[in-house]
Order: structure tokens, then sequence, then C-alpha cells
């Protein structure tokens, strides 16, 4: 009987690990049920409206890529909160749009619809956020405005004007909502760091040796004033470099692949899209 109760005790942990492997997975499926149902559903009418009067890019997406983008929007829309900061009122132009660019960069990448947070908080305008870091002895609050930001395993921040901007202008190489969303997909495989998963293991190499040579370019660039078709803040950190290349490249691919063609090719390979076909004609 004792015997029996120590075989019992020592195998404790490991039924434990079983059922929590069974639950866990058990969750994941059910969840993939409710993703595949969701993306089945059409958007609403009103919805597509909005897309199509607002979002400037969504009119250059082939059918099926449009399709798809209302799907992962399905999902988005279900698995986020959007809550309004200060006195903005959340009203479907505002989910619809963020939802729409933040989906952008997904339509293609098998991935899970940005893990490890919930809320975006929009304030109806550029906000002012204060920082603190360490000079030395001294720990230092600095004031800044801004449109947007992206906590690592925290929230996105968004300033609805901006975000606005962004959809309407699919061609000025700007657009805050897809910079932080760039940031959360950097921040998938733990480090803000430039790098994010990609496709496949063959990848990485080539992607390191490509986005290190161009950064330093940049860095060079920025030191001596001079200008490029990626904007001057993605020489600030690799981080920058990766979520400001992603605005370049589904706003002016035409440029970065004319002046950064091996940075374009790796960006493909990245989202597994070709956004040079959609400015074509
Ligand atoms: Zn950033």
């Amino acid at each position: 009987m004792r015997q029996n109760l120590i075989y019992f005790l020592l195998s404790l942990p490991i039924l434990i690990m079983l059922a929590w492997f069974y639950f866990d997975k058990r969750k994941v499926k059910q969840r993939e049920l409710k993703r595949t149902r969701l993306r089945a559903q059409p958007l609403a009418p009103e919805y597509v409206h909005i897309l199509q009067t607002e979002f400037a890019l969504y009119a250059r997406l082939p059918s099926d890529l449009q399709r798809t983008l209302a799907g992962h929007m399905q999902v988005f829309l279900d698995e986020k909160d959007i809550l309004g900061r200060g006195d903005l009122e959340v009203t479907d132009t505002i989910r619809v749009l963020i939802a729409a660019q933040a989906c952008l960069l997904i339509l293609n990448r098998p991935g899970n619809y940005y893990p490890g947070f919930r809320s975006i908080l929009v304030y109806p305008e550029t906000y002012v956020a204060n920082s603190t870091h360490n000079d030395g002895m001294l720990q230092v609050t600095a004031t800044s405005t801004r449109a947007g930001e992206s906590w690592q395993r925290g929230p996105v921040i968004l300033a609805w004007d901006h975000v606005l901007q962004g959809a309407r202008d699919s061609r000025d190489g700007h657009n805050v909502v897809m910079h932080e969303f760039a940031h959360k997909l950097d921040e998938e495989n733990a480090a803000m760091d430039g790098l994010p998963l990609l496709p496949t293991a063959e990848q990485y190499q080539q992607w390191s040796e490509v986005l290190n040579a161009e950064f330093i370019v940049q860095q060079q660039k920025l030191a001596e004033g001079a200008d490029d078709v990626i904007d001057s803040y993605g020489a600030t950190s690799p981080a920058e470099f990766f979520a400001v290349v992603t605005e370049t490249f589904f706003e002016k691919p035409h440029q970065l692949g004319h002046c950064h063609p091996k940075l374009y090719e790796q960006f493909k390979l990245c989202y597994l899209l070709d956004p040079k076909a959609w400015f074509e004609g």
C-alpha cells in the first residue's frame, strides 16, 4: 500500500504534465477552429465600404488578397481590444482601418495574429509621453510627442489622426500602424532587435548579412545627411530599421526595389508578398 502511494507520488508530476499538454493542445485546436470559422465569414458591407473609401492600398490588392485580408481582419477584431483614450470614441472606421493595416503585414505569413498582447490604445491625435533613462548617476525624464508606440509584451498605442493619414496615403512611405505592428512581429522571437521570425530556417543567414550591411549604410547616410528612400529614423537601431523598411516596402516598393534590391528581396521573402505588383499600371 505504502509502495503504491510512493509510485503514485513519483508519477504525479508526469501526470500533471500530460494533463497540461492535453488541455493546452485542446485549447489551441479550439482556437484554430474558431479562427477558421471567423476567416470564412464575409466582412460586413459597411466595413468593406470603409476599406474602399479610406484605405488606399485596398483597391490595389488583387481580389484573392482582399479576401484573405478580410478573413484575417475578422480574427484580429475578435482577438484584440481597440480602446479609446482621451475623448476618443472608437468607431467602426477606427476599428476597420487599424485591423486592415495591421493585417496587411500578416497576409501571407504563417503566424499567430500578434500573440502576447490584447490591447490597442488609440488617442485622438499625437500625444505626449514621458520616458525615463539613466544618464550616469542621474535619472533623466524626457517628454516627447508621439504618433505611436509598441510596448514589448504590452499594448500598441496609436494616434488616430496618423492612423487615418497612413490609410489614406499609400505612397508617402509613412504608416504608423505598419510601423508599430512590425515591432510586434519583431518581438515574436523574444528580442525586439530587427530580426523577426522568418518563414524558413535557411533564410536567417542571408537576412542577417543583408540587413546588417544595409543598416551600416543607412547609419553612414544619416551621419552625412544624405537622402534615401528609407526614412533616416531607420538608422537609429536595428529594430527601427526593420519597422521603417517595412513601411517603405509596402508604400514605396518600386523605389525600395530600385535603390536597395537585396533588401527588397529579403522583405519579399519575409512577408511572402510582392507589393511592386500592386503599384503597376
Ligand atoms: Zn519604432
